[in-house]
C-alpha cells in the first residue's frame, strides 16, 4: 500500500512519524474517514468542512489547502487502485521535539497522514440485510464529542464489550438517554417519524447524518431531532445507525430485545437505498 505522510507518497513500511509527535503522546489530533465507491469520494466536501472545524476548535493550524487535501485523496485512490473502501486522514499537532502539556511554539508543523483501506463490496455489505445487534453502555467519553479527535480509547472499550457479548456495536447512554454508537449516530423510527438526538457538543455531527436527514426531508419523511431512551428504542418500530463507512445500517436488537419485527424495517432499507444512490451521484 502507498500512504501519504507530510506531502510524500511512500510505501507503508517506509512511512514514519516521530515518537514525540503529539498525536502519539497526547492523542492531540483529529481525523476524518471518507468512503470511496467506484473510485470516487463520497461527501468529501462535508468531511473537509468538519475537519477544518475540528482543527479550529483545537487551535491547530490547518497545514493544507482544500485543493491539497483533494489532490492527496485522489492521489492515494489512484496509486492504490482503490475501487471500494475508505480514505483515512489524520492531522496531529506535530513534533515539538519533547514532551510538554503546553502546545508547541507557533510554526511547529502539524503532521498529516493519509492512507486507504480497501473494502471490496462496501456498498453491498450483507449485514445491511440482517441488521446489527447492539448493547447499551454508559457513555464515559469527554464532553467535546463534537470534535473528531483521535482519542478513541473509550469507544474501543465499548466496542470490545459489544464483541464480548457477541453483538455488533454499543449505543452509549448518558443521563438516561442515548448519545450515539461507538462510531456512528443512532436513530429510531416511531409511527413513521425518524428520531435522532439533536446536535450539541455531546455527539459527533455526522456527515452521513446531515445527508440522511436532508434526503428524509426531501422524501417527505418526518424527522424529530430529540433524545430517546433505550426503553423507547426497544419499543420502536425500527432502529438504525449512520456513518461514512456503514452508510445506513439497520439495528434489529438492543440489549437482547428485538426492535419491531426483529427484521430490517422499510424506513432503514429505503434510507440506505436513497443515501447510496444520491451520494454515488454526487461523488467526486
Ligand atoms: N459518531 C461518532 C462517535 C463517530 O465516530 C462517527 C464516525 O465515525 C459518527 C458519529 C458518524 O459520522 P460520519 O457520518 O461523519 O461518519
Amino acid at each position: 500500500r502507498t500512504v501519504y505522510v507530510n506531502g510524500d507518497y511512500l510505501p507503508e513500511d517506509q512511512a514514519t512519524v516521530s515518537i514525540f509527535d503529539r498525536g502519539f503522546l497526547m492523542a492531540d489530533g483529529v481525523y476524518e474517514v471518507v468512503s470511496v465507491l467506484d473510485g470516487k469520494l463520497l461527501d468529501f466536501e462535508g468531511h473537509l468542512v468538519r475537519l477544518k472545524r475540528s482543527l479550529n476548535e483545537l487551535a491547530m493550524d490547518n497545514p493544507l489547502s482544500d485543493d491539497d487535501y483533494l489532490a492527496a485523496f485522489r492521489g492515494l485512490v489512484e496509486r492504490n487502485a482503490l475501487a471500494d473502501g475508505l480514505v483515512y486522514l489524520q492531522v496531529t499537532r506535530g513534533n515539538p521535539g519533547d514532551r510538554d502539556f503546553a502546545y508547541p511554539a507557533a510554526g511547529t508543523r502539524p503532521t498529516v497522514v493519509m492512507f486507504t483501506q480497501a473494502k471490496p463490496g462496501l456498498a453491498d455489505n450483507p449485514a445491511a440485510q440482517t441488521g446489527w445487534r447492539v448493547i447499551s453502555i454508559e457513555d464515559q467519553r469527554w464532553s467535546r464529542r463534537d470534535i473528531k479527535t483521535v482519542q478513541l480509547l473509550y469507544p474501543s472499550m465499548a466496542k470490545m464489550e459489544a464483541k464480548a457479548q457477541g453483538v455488533d456495536d454499543a449505543w452509549m447512554v448518558e443521563d438516561g438517554v442515548v448519545t450515539e454508537g461507538t462510531s456512528n449516530n443512532a436513530y429510531i423510527v416511531r409511527n413513521g417519524a425518524i428520531v435522532t438526538r439533536a446536535l450539541s457538543n455531546d455527539i459527533l455531527h455526522g456527515i452521513t447524518r446531515a445527508a440522511v436527514l436532508r434526503f428524509a426531508a426531501e422524501a417527505q419523511m418526518q424527522v424529530e431531532e430529540r433524545s430517546f431512551t433505550i426503553a423507547e428504542a426497544q419499543a420502536a418500530d425500527e432502529a438504525f445507525i449512520t456513518s461514512a463507512s456503514a452508510f445506513v445500517m439497520p439495528v434489529v436488537e438492543i440489549d437482547g430485545a428485538a426492535i419491531g419485527t426483529g427484521q430490517v424495517g422499510p424506513v432503514a432499507r429505503r434510507l440506505r437505498e436513497i443515501y447510496l444512490e444520491e451520494s454515488r451521484k454526487a461523488a467526486i
